[in-house]
């Protein structure tokens, strides 16, 4: 989350670092603010609490400068604690948490500095002041080596224009390239429009642009040799034309799919063959979407592969002290690669010497970089801060795991495994029923809770369903396994209460379907959404939807759509932006 920039350019670059904070805002949006460095040495901030939009103006002079989307971790969203922040002849932007800044600041306080934030990042810059004796470089390293946390930098000092000094120590930062000027950039896709070649940076590296140059090098100044690659095309940002990124990125899920498909196609998994065929134990981590994904993997792998699989929340994979060892297989699921508890749960299982597998959307990622195998899918870039169409891919990636785990096992595909190419055709098929998920959302605009049941695999497509209208709509949600609805929740069911069931399983139906038949007979408003919308759903259903015939098995991929639409109609008929929920930011780097 958040995002920064730097660039260096022959001209005046404001509106180059204002069009790539744009490209990088889906990554934190509550506050604003650039930084510009002239070659007559004056430094000039604009900083503004709202949107990269605020900071439109006349351009302030410079042809270096640096530039910061906020997602608040310390300090309320305000102009003061927006970045960059200055000190002496320094400016600086952050990404990420510095946890010792509680001593760090006391102890700068002591010694008589002042804050103008109440942010943990205004100590770096206040650190990277105090150890100035002339040499910027031997300056920053110097304040780095007081930090605990992770953190991606970019820095100006006011007597050396044309230099900008990055660091990355776990949040992502990469180095761009192009004719006509040099970056520093949190992402690869905000710097595609811009820069025609790219390198990420490693923990520990610093990224120096000076002199027309990009030198990457370690704390003593030893430079790294490292190689550029050329902009992979389906990373460039897009734009929306009409309507949001998420009705957008919705629409998009059939390309998304079948891309996706065509590459796992020519995918060779043969690399990771031992570890398919012999896992001991599987696990798989993930946040949120992500998570319900692993999850659905989970239960797939287990059926299929007939070897114990786990799931977990990567945050607290990270502190259970997991069982995990040689001959263990983690599979390591989140769009951007950037998130940071998965990252640390990927660590944590390559130090105790298991083999770890990454499925995300970015192949130059922090996780494909540390993971020994990765599953690339093709969602193409995704902006609006609910995932949507990486959810359908990454399900789709790790259905196609599953398949080639059971083939290395036992030399058969799973009876399932020749239908994903009519995956993206019947996702079409369930744009049909939109007309009608408005119509619900209509319905169910002031609802102030919602259930959201189903069984088997089903429970993790109402998880999801669940999610995405608490994160967008802001209505509380319960996604829940149908069974246990009596167990406890039925207490909450009063006259008009929406309750939407997924029934696609059909050893499972008439359960999922009694369930919904017990919570209509006590005043729910009650939806099903079924391949088979059979004599007995007439009783247990106010409305039905009806999904596409395709193996039951692979529904999870096509039955969260008509949710994902519902959430999105909810959320802009109570009149809020889908592509940028509050609170919450894509790309969560921080812990
Ligand atoms: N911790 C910093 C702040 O609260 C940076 C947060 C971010 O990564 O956006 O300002």
């Amino acid at each position: 989350m958040c995002g920064i920039v730097g660039c260096v350019s022959k001209e005046n670059c404001y509106e180059k670092i204002l069009s790539t904070l744009s490209g990088l805002e889906y990554r934190g949006y509550d506050s604003a603010g650039i930084a510009m460095l002239s070659s007559s040495k004056t430094l000039n901030v604009r900083k503004k609490k709202g949107y990269v939009s605020n900071l439109k103006g006349k351009p302030l002079p410079g042809e270096t400068g640096i530039g910061h989307t906020r997602w608040a971790t310390h300090g309320k969203p305000s102009d003061a604690n927006a970045h960059p922040h200055v000190s002496g002849k320094f400016a600086l932007v952050h990404n990420g948490i510095v946890e010792n800044f509680r001593a760090l600041k006391g102890e700068l306080l002591e010694q008589g500095e002042e804050f103008l934030s109440e942010t943990d990042s205004e100590v770096i810059v206040k650190l990277i002041a105090k150890a100035y004796r002339g040499d910027f470089f031997e300056a920053v390293v110097k304040a780095c080596e007081r930090l605990e946390g992770s953190y991606a930098l970019a820095v100006l000092c006011s007597d050396d224009p044309g230099e900008i000094i990055g660091v990355r120590q776990g949040s992502p930062l990469v180095a761009g390239a192009a004719p006509d000027a040099l970056y520093l950039c949190s992402d690869v896709p905000a710097l595609c429009g811009a820069a025609e070649f790219i390198c990420p940076a490693s923990d520990g590296e610093f990224i120096r642009i000076r002199d027309g140059n990009i030198c990457f090098c370690d704390g003593n100044g030893r430079e790294i040799c490292k190689e550029f690659s050329r902009v992979p095309p389906e990373s460039r940002s897009s734009s929306v034309m009409s309507g949001t990124f998420m009705e957008k990125e919705i629409a998009e899920i059939p390309r998304a799919l079948s891309d996706t498909f065509k590459s796992l196609s020519a995918t060779d998994f043969a690399p990771c063959a031992r570890i398919l065929r012999g896992a001991r134990h599987v696990y798989a981590v993930a946040c949120g979407t992500a998570l319900h994904a692993a999850q659905a993997f989970g239960d797939i792998a287990e059926s299929e592969v007939r070897c114990p699989v786990s799931c977990f929340a990567a945050s607290e994979f990270r502190y259970r002290d997991p069982l995990i060892g040689r001959d263990d297989l983690l599979v390591a699921v989140s769009q951007s690669g950037e998130t940071a508890d998965t990252l640390q749960a990927a660590r944590l299982a390559k130090e105790r010497g298991a083999y770890v597998l990454a499925v995300t959307n970015i192949a130059q990622s922090s996780l494909a970089s540390l993971a020994d195998f990765t599953i690339v899918m093709r969602a193409g870039s995704e902006i609006a801060v609910a995932a949507t169409k990486s959810y359908n891919c990454q399900l789709l990636c790790l259905y196609y795991l599953a398949a080639q785990m059971k083939y290395y096992r036992v030399q058969e595909f799973p009876d399932w495994f020749s239908q994903f190419s009519s995956l993206s055709s019947a996702a079409e098929e369930v744009f049909a029923c939109f007309p009608q998920m408005s119509a619900l959302a209509a319905k169910f605009k002031d609802a102030r809770g919602m259930f959201y049941l189903g069984r088997g695999l089903d429970v993790r497509t109402a998880a999801e369903g669940a999610l995405k209208v608490k994160e967008i709509a802001y209505v509380f949600a319960e996604g829940y396994a149908a069974g246990e609805l009596k167990h406890g929740t039925l207490a909450l069911i009063e006259e008009g209460f929406p309750v939407f069931a997924v029934s696609t399983c059909s050893a499972l139906a008439s359960k999922t379907e009694n369930a919904l038949a017990e919570a209509k007979a006590r005043g729910a408003r009650t939806v099903l959404f079924s391949q088979n919308v059979s004599a007995l759903s007439e009783s247990c259903a106010d409305f039905k939807c009806a999904l596409p015939v395709i193996h039951e098995k692979l529904m999870p991929i096509l039955a969260v759509i008509p949710l994902q639409y519902f959430a999105c109609r909810m959320c802009l008929l109570r009149g809020f932006d889908p592509d940028k929920p509050r609170n919450l930011a894509k790309s969560v780097t921080v812990e």
